[in-house]
C-alpha cells in the first residue's frame, strides 16, 4: 500500500482490535470540519455555500477532541472551509498528536507563511495541500489567479522546515488523461511531495458549478489511461492499490461511508460528507441510526457517479488488509 509503514501498520492493528470486539462498523479516518468559511471560492466547493450566520462560527477545541475520542479512529484529516483561518486549529491539532492520532491538515496553503511557526514536524502530521492542476488549471479551479504559485512555494517551505506534504487532486471532466500525466509528473518528481491523493470530483447538490463532475464510465476511462504504461507504480500516491483498481474499473465496492465519518459543526453527517440527511450528536448513532444499506451506486441516485474516496476507500483499505495476497501488493507497490 502506497501509505507510509507506520500509517498501515496502526490501520491493521485497527482492524484487528475491530474485528476482535466484533465491531462491524467503524471509523478508519474522520473528516473533522471544523469550519465552513474559507478565503477562497471554488467553483465546486459544497462547503461555503452555508448562511453567513454558519461560516461565522468556529468549533471549540474541546468539541473537536471529545468528537474524535469518542470515535476512535487512528487518522483524522482536518479539512473545512479552510482549517487555518481556525484560530485555534494549532490547538486541535496538537491534541490529535498527543493522543496519537495520524493528522492530516488540508489547507489550499494561502495561510501556511504566516501560520506554520505554531506547527512542528511530527510522525503523526502532514500538511496536505490542495492542488487541482498545473498553474492555469488550478488557478482556473480555484477561481483566483497566482494561487498555485502561492500553493508550489508554501510546499517548498514545509519541506525545507522539515514538514512531510501530500498533495491533493481533484479532477473533472474537463480534464485530460495528459492533464492527469502532467499534474502528478511535476508532483511526483519536480516538486517532490511525500506522497499524492486523487479524486474524482463529486457533485455537491450545493456546488455552484455542476456540470463539471465526472461519471462512473468517464473515471475509469480517464484514470486507466492515465495509470497506463506503468506511471500508476511511479507516482506515489497514497491509495491501496485496490483503491486505484477501483479508480480503473478493475473491481467494484459496496458504499462503506461510515469508515471515513465527517463530524462538522453540525455534529455526524448522514451518510457521509458528500450528502446530508441529517446529523447526529455521537458516532455510535450515525452508525446505529443511518440506513447504510439504503445508500451507494443503485441505491441511491444521488450517489449514481460517486467514486470518492470516503465512501470507497475504506472498502478498499479493508479488501487490502483482511488478503494476504493484497497485504503483499500493497508493500510491494509502496
Ligand atoms: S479551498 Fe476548499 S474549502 Fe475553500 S472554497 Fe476551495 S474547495 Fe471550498
Ligand atoms: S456512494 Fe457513499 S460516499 Fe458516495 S455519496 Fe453515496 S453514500 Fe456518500
Amino acid at each position: 500500500m502506497s501509505m507510509p509503514l507506520r500509517v498501515s501498520m496502526r490501520i491493521g492493528a485497527h482492524l484487528m482490535k475491530q474485528k476482535l470486539r466484533g465491531n462491524k462498523k467503524f471509523p478508519l479516518l474522520v473528516e473533522l470540519e471544523p469550519l465552513f468559511a474559507c478565503n477562497l471560492k471554488c467553483a465546486g466547493c459544497g462547503k461555503i455555500q452555508h448562511p453567513a450566520s454558519v461560516l461565522k462560527q468556529r468549533m471549540p477545541v474541546e468539541q473537536a477532541i471529545t468528537a474524535i475520542e469518542e470515535a476512535n479512529a487512528p487518522m483524522v484529516s482536518i479539512a473545512g472551509g479552510e482549517p487555518l483561518m481556525h484560530p485555534q486549529i494549532d490547538v486541535i491539532t496538537s491534541e490529535l498528536i498527543k493522543r496519537k492520532k495520524f493528522v492530516f491538515l488540508c489547507t489550499n496553503a494561502l495561510l501556511m507563511a504566516k501560520k506554520i511557526d505554531k506547527f512542528t514536524p511530527s510522525p503523526y502530521f502532514r500538511w496536505v495541500v490542495h492542488i487541482d492542476g498545473l498553474r492555469e488549471r488550478h488557478d482556473e479551479s480555484v477561481s483566483k489567479e497566482g494561487v498555485f504559485d502561492e500553493a508550489t512555494a508554501a510546499i517548498r517551505m514545509a519541506k525545507e522546515r522539515g514538514f512531510k506534504v501530500n498533495t491533493n487532486t481533484t479532477f473533472f471532466n474537463t480534464d485530460t488523461p495528459q492533464a492527469v500525466i502532467d499534474v502528478l509528473d511535476y508532483l511526483n518528481d519536480e516538486l517532490e511531495v511525500d506522497d499524492m491523493q486523487i479524486s474524482p470530483g463529486y457533485a455537491y447538490e450545493k456546488a455552484p458549478d455542476q456540470e463539471h463532475f465526472l461519471g462512473v464510465t468517464e473515471t475509469r476511462e480517464l484514470f486507466r489511461k492515465a495509470f497506463a504504461d506503468g506511471r500508476r507504480k511511479k507516482w506515489r500516491l497514497m491509495h491501496t492499490p485496490l483503491f486505484l483498481d477501483f479508480l480503473e474499473g478493475k473491481v467494484d465496492y459496496e458504499c462503506t461511508a461510515w469508515g471515513i465519518p465527517s463530524y462538522s459543526l453540525f455534529g455526524w453527517q448522514k451518510p457521509c460528507y458528500l450528502m446530508s440527511d441529517g446529523y447526529v450528536p455521537t458516532y455510535k448513532e450515525l452508525v446505529e441510526t443511518t440506513e447504510w444499506e439504503k445508500y451507494g451506486r443503485g441505491k441511491d441516485p444521488r450517489c449514481a457517479n460517486c467514486m470518492a474516496h470516503c465512501g470507497y476507500e475504506p472498502s478498499a483499505v479493508i479488501g487490502t488488509m483482511t488478503s494476504l495476497k493484497e497485504s503483499i501488493r500493497a508493500l510491494r507497490e509502496s
